[in-house]
């Protein structure tokens, strides 16, 4: 189907089709969701070892009772954990709680209102300081900036990670930006990974930003791969200490999507200056994270190797949910002009961008059609999307038929929404 290509008679007799095709849907009266990026059951039960796994043994290897109060950057072996995960030293590492969101947060808030290097350097110091958020991107991350009153700035999303000549345009023109979010791998929600140049460029712009700028390099997919050769994402903490940029980048993990996603832990990764900083701050919320559940994941991940493993059995069943999106937009829209996706290789999500003005009409379809799709706007800071757009799947939870009989509706609607534009 060729919009641009069909005649108004066409396009009427695709109406025509396409709503009787719709009419049948909506009478079958289903109930299905797309909307949620979280680990199925089946996926959370691959670790519940976990439950019982100290048999009573709560003392971590430094001889600490990880019981008691204390420890506010974590116990070693959980920073090697995170290390594992991350790819950045042990000794660079700080040990959180459940959330890598709350690191974020806490991360964002000490920067804005405390300075993570002085009283200086607090963003607050500056009448109207700024964000880059890369975008379509992770509608959590707008809501911290919304929270504390920093301004969002968008900057494009490309195949390759974010466009960086308007990022580095946009930090040449404007003093005030003091941060960016980043998704380096399988970006929520297009899937992408950045490429190698793209990420030395991120780990140069502290050579050209001011020095209290700061990307939060929110790694939440490090390890979530769905093939065994997958696009290896460069060492942004490598890269810095090349160009003597250390202190630009903080970077996030968590256990969330690797074991019990309410019940995981949380890492950054960050120069002994910057987490000097946010310690502080720490010091003042905590007199220590859950050590417990942090000694639970380091005897249940001991190594690299039990990592990865056990992210092969995340991807046998997160696998056919992605073929059954993939597979239904390659026969739908292959050779169309109604939308275009990426093909992620991994991550939680299939981003789908309709024709402009169609996003919002397509996810209203869908939902009276007893599909549940996240709101159109929802990957856009303040919620708007200029050019309805962007539509998030997300495949992880429902079984594989309710995946694929949730596309055939996505598919329907989408056409509807397009020819029903393009009649008006
Ligand atoms: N970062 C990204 C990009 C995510 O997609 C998610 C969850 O969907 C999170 C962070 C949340 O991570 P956590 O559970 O560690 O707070």
């Amino acid at each position: 189907m060729r919009i641009d290509q069909a005649t108004p008679e066409q396009l009427r007799e695709w109406e025509a089709q396409l709503s009787k095709d719709y009419d049948a849907i909506v009478g079958k009266k289903l109930s299905l969701d797309v909307t949620r990026g979280k680990p199925s059951a089946d996926q959370l039960s691959l670790s519940d070892e976990l439950d019982g796994i100290l048999a009573g043994n709560y003392i971590a290897e430094s001889g600490v009772d990880t019981r008691n109060y204390g420890g506010i950057d974590g116990i070693p072996e959980a920073k090697r954990l995170g290390s594992d995960l991350m790819g950045v030293p042990a000794d660079n590492i700080l040990v959180g709680g459940n959330a890598s969101l709350t690191l974020m947060h806490q991360t964002m808030l000490a920067a804005y209102q405390f300075g993570l290097t002085g009283t200086s350097s607090a963003w607050k110091n500056v009448d109207s300081p700024k964000v880059i958020c890369p975008v379509p991107g992770y509608d959590r991350h707008f809501t911290v900036c919304e929270q504390l009153g920093i301004e969002m700035i968008t900057a494009p999303m490309t195949a390759d990670g974010p466009d960086m000549d308007a990022v580095e345009a946009l930090i040449k023109a404007d003093p005030n930006i003091r941060g960016m979010w980043c998704v380096p791998k399988y970006s929520n929600p297009t899937g992408v990974v950045y490429s190698d140049a793209t990420v030395e460029r991120i780990a140069k712009l502290g050579l050209i930003a001011h020095e209290d700028f700061r990307v939060f390099w929110d790694n939440a997919y490090a390890v979530h791969d769905l093939n065994d050769n997958p696009q290896q994402l460069a060492s942004v903490f490598d890269l810095c200490a090349k160009h003597g940029t250390d202190n630009t980048v903080i970077q996030f993990a968590s256990t969330s999507k690797i074991t019990h996603a309410g019940a995981g832990v949380a890492f950054t990764a960050a120069s002994s200056a910057n987490l000097t900083g946010l310690k502080a701050f720490l010091g003042a919320c905590t007199i220590g994270p859950d050590k417990v559940n942090q000694l639970r994941h380091a005897r249940f991940l001991p190594n690299r190797d039990a990592l990865m493993s056990h992210m092969k059995k995340h991807a046998e069943l997160l696998q056919p949910r992605f073929d059954a999106v993939l597979s239904a937009l390659q026969e739908a829209f292959g050779d169309s002009d109604l939308g275009s996706w990426e093909e992620p290789a991994g991550g939680y999500f299939v981003s789908f961008d309709t024709r402009p003005g169609c996003a919002r009409e397509t996810v209203r379809l869908a939902a009276e059609a007893g599909v549940k799709l996240t709101p159109a706007g929802a990957t856009f800071p303040y919620g708007k999307d200029p050019e309805d757009r962007n539509i998030r799947i997300a495949p992880s939870v429902p079984a594989v038929e309710e995946v694929v009989g949730a596309m055939e509706v996505f598919v329907v609607c989408v056409k509807l929404a397009s020819v029903r534009q393009a009649l008006a």
